[in-house]
């Protein structure tokens, strides 16, 4: 919804979320019920950021800020290519960038190194 792929995120694979589409109440990672960007998109009915006519507005700002500054993460930007290219082939892309080119295991996109061999992203 925002620009985070919730597929790659450690709390998504280690199942304490099910990602920002799922409504279960179980599961153990709670923030994102919180979360003003998600609200937003849900309550707008839209598939995420880039189908609003007000994107990028500033419910995003501090989430965009933060992944930039933190996490070398441009969210605009993913909302950009996510709106241009389509989910399935953006989720394609983006699984790929994030594949450790070393062992093939997930790279993380926080710590930026592979989950499976350590190998630091380039
Ligand atoms: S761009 Fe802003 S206003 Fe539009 S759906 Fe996203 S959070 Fe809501
Ligand atoms: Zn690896």
């Amino acid at each position: 919804m925002c620009g985070v792929n919730c597929a790659l995120a450690p709390c998504f694979l280690s199942g304490r979320c099910r990602g920002c589409r799922s409504e279960d109440p179980r599961q153990k990672r709670t923030s994102k019920w919180k979360c003003r960007i998600r609200r937003c998109v849900l309550e707008r009915q839209l598939n995420h950021c880039g189908e609003c006519p007000e994107f990028p507005c500033p419910t995003r700002g501090s989430l965009d800020k933060r992944y930039r500054g933190r996490y070398r993460i441009d969210l605009a930007e993913n909302i950009r290519r996510l709106t241009a290219l389509g989910p399935e082939e953006w989720g394609r892309q983006v699984q790929a960038d994030y594949t450790c080119p070393s062992c093939g295991g997930c790279i993380d996109p926080y710590r930026r190194t592979c989950s499976a061999c350590g190998r630091p992203m380039d």
